[in-house]
């Protein structure tokens, strides 16, 4: 079941996972002459502001991304990037610490998916290019058609995936790619195909871009990002991250609900990063995403393969990385080698089992973190640790570096757990164990 001169590719969905597949597809083709038609199905314009415009995420993106997508020749224009992240800062109940990260490919930069948020056009110059945008009309310029519709049904013709959209049309493809994210009542639609299919396993976030205007972010935030490790039921970390005159917060845990973002607006802790007496607008731009928090059941068969957030992805960060991997890897299974069930057990298949393996470590990390987070003392020693590793230039700063990874996704869970656990993290924490504990008996 190869790709011939002539094949027909259909991408349902246009955000990171589709665009990314389609400029690889074509990238590889095009390297070994291969005529392919690829079509786009995308009905949201990224150019718009709020959630029309706008594929709802916290927008980080690592710098080690943004290498690697050069590398490929997707250079980000200046125009898209907000906010470069040079530092973040750890609030826990009991203190904070600011954390440098001196290598700089662990920068960070800030980007919008679609125009910005909601009332934007109207209150300062915001990016003309959206990153979602930038992605799509690259896959154009590379030879793909954007249809800017919805695709509202598969069916099977004669064991070629067929499209249906509105107005009563309909293609056969030699190959359909699922890129649909989480967030889309469109999922449903490939029950008709009957491979089994089950998407991943997703809980509700919060996201909401909260404007301060540029002097009071650049006071308040820094060129920082703020996250917040509190003492809060279900939640597993806050962020707040700088993005122009506007401050993006982020609350990422299991079902999150109003009462609980009522919660975390008055944390005293939180406060801190918010101006003085500032209270919620009642309108700001809002939104409850869900995030990926599982692995998919099924996400391929003959001719029809699912990427990005409706595949396998990466827990609680760097979502678009993980996108760009399984993007890449389908474009390389697909040109070089087929499109059956068993190319893609092959060849797809590990990349989905690695990011797979690598979030079950993720789930006892954050684990381990419920079962510690109650314990202040434990904090206090976590946070002085950080603190001598920032404040000696020739120290190792595996603690440091590891939570940097942690928030902002340059590198796997399995990194993370390594550095963590590191012995001289573990003699650090003990030795800062003990003097406490002996500081306290000595005060009694
Ligand atoms: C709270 C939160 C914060 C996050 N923060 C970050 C972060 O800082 N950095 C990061 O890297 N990742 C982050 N992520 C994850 C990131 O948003 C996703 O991993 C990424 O968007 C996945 O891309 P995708 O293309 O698979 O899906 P999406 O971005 O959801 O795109 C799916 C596209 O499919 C289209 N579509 C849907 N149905 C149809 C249909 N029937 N026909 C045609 N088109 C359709 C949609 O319009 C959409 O454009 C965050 C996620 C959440 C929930």
């Amino acid at each position: 079941m190869e790709l011939k001169n002539g094949s027909r590719i259909g991408i349902i969905g246009g955000g990171p996972a589709g665009s990314f597949s389609a400029i690889f597809l074509l990238d590889l083709a095009r390297q070994v002459d291969l005529d392919i038609q690829v079509d786009i199905f995308e009905p949201r314009d990224f150019t718009l502001t709020g959630p029309r415009g706008c594929n709802m995420c916290g927008g980080v993106i690592s710098e080690s991304l943004v290498q690697k997508m050069a590398s490929d020749g997707i250079h980000l224009p200046d125009e898209i990037l907000i906010d470069t992240i040079e530092a973040y800062t750890l609030h826990s109940d009991i203190s904070s610490v600011r954390i440098d990260d001196d290598r700089e490919e662990m920068r960070i930069a800030c980007i919008y998916r679609g125009g910005g948020p909601t009332g934007a056009e109207t209150q300062t110059p915001l990016p003309k290019i959206s990153f979602d945008g930038y992605l799509l009309e690259l896959a154009k310029t590379k030879g793909a058609r954007h249809i800017p519709e919805r695709a509202r049904g598969l069916e099977w013709d004669e064991g070629f995936p067929c499209i249906h959209w509105p107005e009563d049309n309909q293609q056969r493809y030699d190959l359909v790619v699922g890129g649909l994210g989480l967030n889309s009542p469109g999922l449903k639609m490939f029950d008709g195909l009957d491979f089994g299919y089950l998407p991943p396993k997703s809980t509700k976030a919060f996201i909401s871009e909260l404007y301060f205007g540029d002097e009071e972010v650049e006071r308040l935030l820094g060129h920082s990002m703020h996250v917040f490790i509190l003492n809060i039921p279900r939640v597993k970390f806050i962020a707040i991250t700088p993005k122009g005159p506007y401050a993006t917060l982020i609350i990422l845990g299991d079902g999150i609900d109003q009462a609980l973002v009522k919660q975390v607006y008055g944390a005293p802790e939180i406060k801190k990063c918010l101006p003085q007496g500032w209270e919620i607008p009642v309108q700001t731009c809002t939104c409850q995403p869900k995030i990926n928090i599982g692995a998919p059941v099924n996400p391929f068969t003959n001719r029809v393969v699912m990427v990005g957030d409706c595949s396998s992805s990466r827990l609680y960060k760097d979502g678009i990385g993980a996108a760009y991997r399984l993007a890449k890897s389908l474009a390389y299974t697909a040109i070089s080698h087929g499109v059956s069930e068993e190319d893609f057990q092959r060849f797809f298949m590990p990349t989905c089992r690695s990011l797979d393996w690598d979030n079950r470590l993720g789930h006892l990390l954050f684990f381990g973190d419920a079962l510690l987070r109650p314990y202040s003392w434990i904090q206090e020693a976590i946070i002085t640790v950080i603190r001598q590793e920032q404040s000696d230039p020739d120290s190792p700063r595996h603690l440091s570096s590891a939570l940097w990874d942690t928030f902002t996704g340059s590198s796997s869970y399995r990194n993370i757990f390594r550095r963590s656990l590191h012995p001289v993290v573990l003699f650090n924490l003990v030795r800062v164990l003990l003097t406490n504990l002996a500081r306290q008996l000595l005060h009694r």
